[in-house]
């Protein structure tokens, strides 16, 4: 890890840390959102974003100010920091965005990462090479080249105190992106940028970002601070978040409210749709819509971009507190109703157990069934890999009513969990609130649990007794187990176990 990130808890992949910016002396809470400033047109004053919002990390575009006769040479005299009114830490972006914009570029990584010093920018940016999703992959395998050459480069030049990001390209081989990720690890670079994905956050892709983001994590460990780079709306942030990604940048607060858009953490709004604000923000709850629509152009967007941050910043606010309480994967469950790409993206990110296990605390608060996605969730998974190593009787009851004395061992049996030993019930994830109408996915994920019992102990004979399972979970459980539903198996308890042996009433 580098040792100016730390990281200070754990939930799945998701983790808060703090990222120490030394040039600036500023220690940032992460996740943390990074607004874009525009060194010509600032939508809200830098000294702003920092009293009423709370930031303390921002973005502008080094390429710009290069290019910009007006403003160059009072940046250099002054500093960014002086230019900006901005005493938080300040990043800079290279010009990688107007080379995937327009082509070409007429500065060197040499260059621009000299010039960011220059002008007191406390992380600096080199030019890679930000290539688009879907290319072929000696396209991406060739462009790749040139961007860690570049980030070798980067690391050849005296830059001070100032960090200097290596952006993680690679276009959608995730392949690739391991790879990047892997060298970008290698190098003595402070930071990970994941590059170019916002064509893939504008066409609402969230199942190919969630399988980009965890190869390049597979590629990164767990050294960071990683930036989703050009994430900005707050209805991605916890699926984000939950992947292991610690900074966003946000150019939509003053880019949507240019067109009267209203960000919410379920997804868009127009002003023009809105007949009341849903939201406790100081505009929101001092304004009508309909006040917002009578009101000039330059107020109307000014209010609308201190909205559209003030539920960005809330938002990371509530995304760090439910790390901190192992409660971020509820959170991510609620957020992905926004829209159904991001279900898309959730049930992506929970086929990637192997390494959301990994870093996912063992003691959480309670574990809380909201949806068909929780039976996917990696504790539930760890569970099932737990029973693996749990040694088992000769002849053991799962059963979801009362043990019974027929048998040498009675465990419970819970979906989505499958079978719990007695003495592990009171410890997480088996103490988990549960609705009581399940759905199909929590009794199936039970079922699997079962399977993996019976598999990995072929020497002990194992009896289910089931309330009323729906038939699709019951046809995967194994065959040579004894099945039978609570309530239809009363018969003699001598009588040798079979299909429809005795079962104790169930009165939970
Ligand atoms: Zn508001």
């Amino acid at each position: 890890m580098r040792d100016h990130f730390e990281l200070t808890s754990h939930d799945g992949a998701g983790r808060c840390g703090t990222f120490s910016v030394p040039r600036a002396g500023v220690t940032v809470e992460t996740p943390a959102l990074l607004p874009v400033v525009n060194p010509h047109v600032q939508t809200l004053p830098p000294a702003e974003l920092e009293s009423t919002f709370g930031a303390q990390i921002l973005i502008t575009n080094s390429y710009i100010i290069h290019g910009s006769d007006d403003i160059r040479e009072p940046i250099r005299e002054q500093g960014l920091h002086e230019f900006l009114d901005f005493s938080g830490a300040i990043m800079t972006d290279s010009g990688s965005f107007q080379l995937a914009e327009y082509g070409e570029i007429s500065v060197t990584t040499e260059e621009i990462l000299s010039f960011q010093h220059e002008i007191g920018s406390d992380i600096g940016t080199p030019v890679d090479i930000p290539t688009p999703p879907d290319v072929s992959y000696e396209q991406a395998r060739e462009e790749l080249d040139t961007t860690q050459e570049r980030l070798e480069l980067a690391e050849t030049i005296d830059t001070g105190e100032m960090l200097v990001s290596a952006p993680i390209q690679g276009s959608t081989h995730p392949s690739l992106r391991t790879e990047a990720a892997t060298h970008a690890r290698n190098t003595t670079l402070d930071m990970f940028p994941i590059g170019a994905v916002v064509p893939l956050l504008n066409e609402y892709r969230y199942a190919d970002i969630v399988d980009l983001v965890a190869a390049v994590k597979d590629g990164l460990g767990q050294s960071g601070p990683v930036h989703l780079f050009g994430a900005g709306h707050p209805m991605m942030f916890a699926l984000a978040a939950a992947l292991g990604c610690d900074l966003f940048d946000s150019a939509a607060y003053a880019l949507y409210a240019r067109d009267d858009r209203y960000l919410t953490v379920r997804g868009t709004r127009q002003l023009d749709d809105l007949t009341e604000f849903p939201c406790s923000c100081e505009v929101c709850t001092t304004h009508s819509p309909a006040e917002l629509r009578a009101m000039d152009d330059t107020t109307r967007q000014d209010l609308l971009a201190r909205h559209n941050l003030a539920v960005s910043f809330a938002e990371l606010r509530r995304i760090r507190q439910a790390i901190r309480a192992g409660r971020l994967l509820e959170l991510v469950e609620t957020r992905i109703r926004g829209h159904p790409t991001l279900v898309d993206g959730f049930r992506s990110f929970l086929d990637h157990d192997e390494w959301l296990e990994a870093t996912d605390p063992v003691a959480k608060d309670t574990f809380f069934y909201l949806s068909a996605e929780s039976a996917s969730r990696p504790e539930v998974t760890r569970h099932h890999e737990r029973l693996a190593r749990l040694e088992t009787p000769d002849d053991l009851l799962l059963t979801a009513g009362n043990p019974s004395e027929s048998f040498t061992e009675s465990w419970r049996l819970v979906p989505p969990f499958g079978p719990v030993p007695r003495p592990l019930s009171d410890v997480y994830p088996l103490t988990a609130e549960l609705p009581d109408r399940l759905d199909r996915e929590a009794y199936e994920a039970a079922a699997r649990g079962v399977t993996r019992l019976v598999e990995t102990h072929p020497d002990t004979a194992v009896t289910v007794y089931h309330d009323d399972w729906p038939a699709e979970a019951l046809s995967l459980l194994p065959d040579r187990i004894t099945v039978a539903r609570l309530g239809e198996t009363e018969t003699d308890e001598s009588e040798p176990t079979h299909s429809y042996s005795t079962a104790p009433d169930n009165d939970q």
